[in-house]
């Protein structure tokens, strides 16, 4: 499988195995594959029988057919040990969970994944490979929680010091073993320049450095497989609408792909807060990144999004094609809790604060359309993991086991100043080779 760089369409080639160790291409654009795998007709007709660590697996085999199968296999059965039911709550409209894996976010699915292959993928080198992440919260709990115990691998997560909830910090700290945890007295920024000046530090170069950033094409392809999971659970036939509360436009490239794959998807709405960079892109066909705003649904506060250059090659850079394919709806906090407490009342399902900007874009687009599809919005988190809207709406949130018994952990992380060459002398001293 061959990939290429959204700067350089027709440049220079990739083997996908290498672009995902590289992660970003070398001129700075993110990798496609040049050509989209697609899946039988027949295969979408059987898709009722199989299970979905099947179904990942039939679909990691298109993508990696140079990994040896056994090795793909039980990859698949390891990382996607949870369930992703879709729910039905009203006639159209149903909800696709999850948040059943181990750190309550859909981001469990490209990270597992993605630390398991790495995991493969290094099992032959003799250095191991440092992963270095800057998180402001949720990706540093997926990727600690992916990588915990693969072998060869070792991961130093830094954190914005105070800046993180106390049961996102839990989810960082408290692993150990191969985590590393450091509270940066500063903010998400400051972790994230001394991540980008470590990678390409001349001083660590005797170190295997890498990153494990959300557009590595290891973290989306697996994103494509819980939208046939979704198909596999619906009547025969089914034409459905994928809602998608969006942030970098990951989960909404990763749906598209399915479609290109053979997902009998009819269309694809984008969801998002008062960051509202491709709604009105798709109104207006300008794209305008601005300094992202805070709001209740966090994780989607994205001012830039970096996955658009890959939603502009999927349709040729045409607005117009675009805009017939996707449609975007962006809501304030004020109407996301609206949305919370109406589903809750209406139909007695708990929305968390991204799947409730979902829920009104589906909402919406089902009166302004009415087409008679049926409408799957993708539940990207639990509501445990965003309590303050909850005490404002004075709904009880029963916390999952798991999310509890981690708060109850011992806290390993260690404090460093806001300081580069403080950094790298812990790291020295961490890792003597
Ligand atoms: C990361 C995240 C999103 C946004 O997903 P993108 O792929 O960046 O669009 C939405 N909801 C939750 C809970 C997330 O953690």
């Amino acid at each position: 499988m061959q990939c290429f760089s959204t700067h350089n369409p027709q440049g220079k080639q990739f083997g996908l195995l290498d672009a995902i160790q590289m992660g970003l291409a070398p001129d700075g654009g993110l990798f496609m594959p040049v050509e989209i795998p697609k899946v039988t007709s027949q295969w979408l007709k059987d898709i009722q029988f199989k299970t979905f660590p099947a179904i990942a697996y039939e679909l990691s085999v298109l993508y990696f057919p140079e990994v040896d199968k056994q090795v793909l296999r039980s990859l698949c059965e390891d990382a996607f040990n949870f369930p992703a039911p879709l729910v039905p709550i009203s006639r159209p409209v149903s909800i696709l969970e999850l948040f059943h894996g181990p750190t309550l976010a859909f981001k469990d699915f490209g990270a597992r994944f993605m630390a398991r292959m790495l995991g493969y993928l290094n099992s032959r080198e003799k250095l191991p490979l440092h992963i270095l992440v800057a998180t402001s919260g949720d990706t540093g709990g997926a990727v600690s929680d992916g990588f915990h115990g693969v072998e060869g691998i070792d991961v130093t997560v830094l954190f914005p010091k105070g800046k993180v909830s106390p049961l996102q910090q839990k989810q960082i700290t408290t692993l150990g073993d191969n985590i590393h945890a450091i509270a940066i007295e500063g903010t998400f920024d400051d972790c994230q320049a001394i991540v980008k000046q470590a990678l390409v530090d001349p001083e660590l170069i005797g170190y295997r450095l890498s990153s494990a950033n959300s557009i590595n094409l290891a973290r989306l392809i697996p994103q494509s497989f819980y939208y046939f999971e979704a198909l596999r659970q619906m009547s025969p036939g089914a034409r459905p609408v994928f809602v998608v509360p969006s942030g970098n436009f990951g989960n909404l490239v990763a749906g598209i792909m399915a479609q290109r794959m053979g997902l009998p998807a009819s269309h694809f709405v984008a969801a998002t807060n008062i960051n509202d960079i491709v709604p009105s892109y798709l109104k207006d066909g300008l794209f305008r990144p601005k300094p992202s705003r805070e709001t209740l649904s966090n994780a989607m506060d994205v001012g830039n999004p970096s996955n658009f250059r890959r939603l502009e090659s999927l349709y040729g850079s045409t607005w117009n094609t675009i805009k017939s394919h996707v449609s975007g709806y962006a809501y304030t906090d004020e109407e996301t809790l609206d949305g919370i407490k109406q589903v809750f009342q209406k139909y007695n399902y708990l929305l968390d604060p991204h799947g409730a900007v979902g829920y009104l874009a589906a909402d919406q687009y089902n009166r302004e359309h009415q087409e008679d599809q049926p409408l799957i919005v993708l539940e990207t988190a639990h509501p445990a993991k965003f309590l303050a809207a909850y005490e404002r709406l004075g709904i009880p949130v029963e916390i999952p086991q798991r999310l509890a018994r981690q708060a109850e952990k011992k806290d390993l992380s260690i404090t460093l100043p806001n300081d580069y060459s403080e950094f790298i002398d812990w790291f020295r001293s961490a890792h003597h080779q």
